[in-house]
């Protein structure tokens, strides 16, 4: 039993709910080259408390609690002081969830697609009662990847906030820069998401590949986060920002094509970046988003989907833009008929 393994200001919590990102795919697929097998992949991990460490004091059993991108870091350079765990720049930088062959001793660390998983007791979050447990996960990493930029660069009640790509990042950078007071401009190229757009909270939707459109709302933004996971021309939206603004990248991390500086130079504007959040902001983000009713959109799936699931993903043919969050009972149950079958295969040789 899990129980008995929990050690000093460690968590062990069942999981309930994993929700299913995009890097997961990458991940198990070795897109990265830089995956360790065995790989269990899963970092929007939520769950019920089943047992804490000596010197825990965060959470008790039975409370409500989840684990993002990050499951350790050296907790005492600047960046871990500072609250941003996720910046580490201890000899090992931050331990990822899954795929973090740094901490305990070298070995690998194994994600969220599992029943129970035990995580020390400074990176475990809260789910806020008012969140139900199922969409706290998407909230752990697309949800603080864009919040935390949005607090970081100081987006004010009242700025306009532009985002680029609706997908799941974007649609909640929509629905989070609405709670924070911005005016949110959303660009998409698709123009039959407008409607829905407009539903989630955009105050405007530009369609991105029309020249028109995009002319007029040039000298617009305070900000735009930029979600678009592949490269791209950046000059169009480097037109639509005001002095001083900031474009945040936080999609693509492969190549921009070429463009000048000049406009950068003219209007005092930054291209900056930005990885996920630390757990202090992550917990305000969930806190944030149980209060004003803020909720990605998800679809839940069987374990046995997830294959399926994972090449839709690969080939961008998942319709929408829901999150899938795996229903961890679901492997619970495969798991317990496995186990009759085994018993089941026996049966004849003990006979
Ligand atoms: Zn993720
Ligand atoms: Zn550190």
């Amino acid at each position: 039993m899990i129980e008995k393994k929990v050690g000093k200001g460690e968590v062990a919590f069942k999981v309930t709910h994993c929700g299913v990102c995009h890097s997961d795919v990458h991940q198990a697929r070795n897109d990265w080259g830089n995956t360790n097998y065995p790989c269990v992949p899963g970092h929007e991990v939520v769950g019920t408390v089943t047992a804490i460490g000596e010197g825990v004091s965060k959470v008790k059993v039975g409370d409500i609690v989840g684990v993002g991108c990050m499951i350790d870091s050296c907790q005492k350079c600047e960046y871990c002081e500072a609250d941003e765990e996720n910046y580490c720049q201890g000899e090992k930088g931050a331990t990822m969830t899954y795929n973090g062959p740094m901490i305990p001793n070298g070995t690998n660390t194994y994600g969220g697609y599992t029943t129970d998983l035990i995580a020390r007791e400074e990176f475990i979050l809260k789910v806020p009662g008012k969140l139900e447990p199922e969409y706290a996960g998407p909230i752990m990493c697309a949800g603080i990847t864009v919040y935390s930029p949005m607090r970081h660069w100081d987006l004010k009640e009242g700025q306009t906030l532009g985002v680029a790509g609706i997908g799941g990042l974007g649609h909640m950078a929509i629905q989070i820069g609405k709670a924070l007071g911005a005016k949110v401009t959303a660009f998409t190229r698709d123009a039959d998401k407008e409607e829905e757009l407009l539903e989630m909270g955009a105050d405007k939707v530009v369609i991105s590949k029309d020249d028109g459109q995009m002319k007029q709302a040039a000298g617009s933004l305070d900000m735009l986060i930029n979600t678009i996971p592949v490269p791209h021309d950046l000059e169009p939206y480097i037109n639509l920002m005001k002095p001083d603004g900031n474009i945040v990248i936080v999609g693509n991390l492969v190549k921009f094509p070429e463009f000048s500086p000049a406009s950068l130079v003219f209007k005092r504007l930054s291209i900056v970046g930005s990885l996920i959040g630390g757990i202090k902001q992550t917990q305000e983000i969930l806190d944030l988003c149980a209060e004003k009713d803020i909720r990605p959109a998800i679809k839940m799936i069987d374990i046995k989907d997830i294959n399926e699931v994972f090449e839709n993903l690969a080939n961008g043919t998942t319709e929408g833009h829901f999150r899938h969050v795996i229903d961890m009972e679901t492997l619970r149950n495969h798991e317990a008929v496995r186990n009759e079958d085994s018993e089941k295969i026996e049966d004849p040789i003990r006979a």
